[in-house]
């Protein structure tokens, strides 16, 4: 199993009009691996995948992280506009805006009722094999592992479902569920799990729990994972990923368009 806490990011805001010139002339720096392009009217956001590996950035703390981080982002950009290949797309831009705060992918995580493992995703929790009636899942997944720049071998390739218990801590409060990248995930399963629309499930997850334990006037904790699952209606979406084969949503996207889609790297 990898080590090392998933990468840190600090992602920035190109223009052409508004901003401060990067200097230019930079090569390609060995931190750099891939980056990811978002682009709206004459803006682009950059999304610099691997900045620097989470272990680096716990053991520097906060501030040093950010501020080495903003360095890079004035390398990085220095490379974009000065490159010959890159500067066909990047020539003329300035930096608008350098990200207010750090993206961390991976920090701390619930020690929870149930831990969602690698072989979770890869076998145990398929919903290829899933009972849609008698399920305790409250989302589904089926992105990639992704610990910026590993490979992984098997990787996931079918949709697979979190449990309950994954929200749920083990000990101390009662009432409380914990619905974000930090649930009960491994660190592999987490960097397939952390993406935001399994976060939208988990929070939904938690909305239905604390309402059927408010109904029920019980704690969240007392609650039984199928039953919320079930106030989720998640037998409708198992079925329906059931009947296009149990393949990845990618997949399922793929099929509409016949072109294809591939996993990206967030
Ligand atoms: C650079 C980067 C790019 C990514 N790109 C993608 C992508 O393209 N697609 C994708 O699906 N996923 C992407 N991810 C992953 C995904 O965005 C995160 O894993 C996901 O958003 C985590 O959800 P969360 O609810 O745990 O935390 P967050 O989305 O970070 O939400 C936590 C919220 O709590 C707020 N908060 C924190 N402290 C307090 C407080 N004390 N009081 C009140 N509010 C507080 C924060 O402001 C924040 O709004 C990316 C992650 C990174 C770092």
């Amino acid at each position: 199993m990898p080590t090392g806490l998933n990468n840190i990011s600090l992602a920035f805001h190109l223009n052409k009009t508004e901003g401060t010139p990067f200097a230019g002339g930079q090569s390609k720096l060995g931190w750099m691996k891939t980056f990811q392009i978002i682009s709206f009217q004459d803006d682009l956001i950059i999304n610099p995948i691997s900045m620097m590996d989470g272990d680096s950035f716990f053991s520097a703390g906060y501030a040093s992280t950010y501020d080495t981080c903003v360095n890079r982002v004035s390398q990085m950009g220095s490379w974009l506009v000065g490159d010959p290949t890159m500067s066909k797309f990047f020539k003329g831009y300035l930096l608008k805006q350098v990200a207010p705060l750090l993206g961390i992918r991976e920090s701390y995580r619930l020690v929870a009722d149930e831990i969602l493992t690698q072989q979770d995703c890869l076998t145990t929790n398929l919903i290829s094999s899933c009972d849609p009636d008698a399920t305790d899942f409250i989302a589904l997944s089926d992105h990639a592992f992704d610990i910026c720049g590993q490979q992984f071998d098997p990787q996931v390739t079918e949709v697979y479902g979190v449990p309950f218990g994954c929200l749920v801590p083990s000990a101390g409060p009662n009432n409380l569920l914990v619905a974000c990248r930090g649930a009960g995930f491994d660190h592999v399963a987490a960097s397939s799990c952390r993406l935001q629309k399994v976060m939208i499930q988990l929070g939904t997850a938690a909305a239905h729990g604390a309402y059927l334990a408010a109904q029920k006037g019980i704690a969240v904790r007392e609650l039984v994972g199928e039953e919320v699952a079930a106030a989720m209606d998640m037998a409708t979406m198992i079925r329906y990923y059931q009947a296009l084969g149990a393949g990845t949503t990618n997949r399922a996207v793929a099929l509409a368009a016949p072109q294809g889609a591939e996993a990206d790297h967030f």
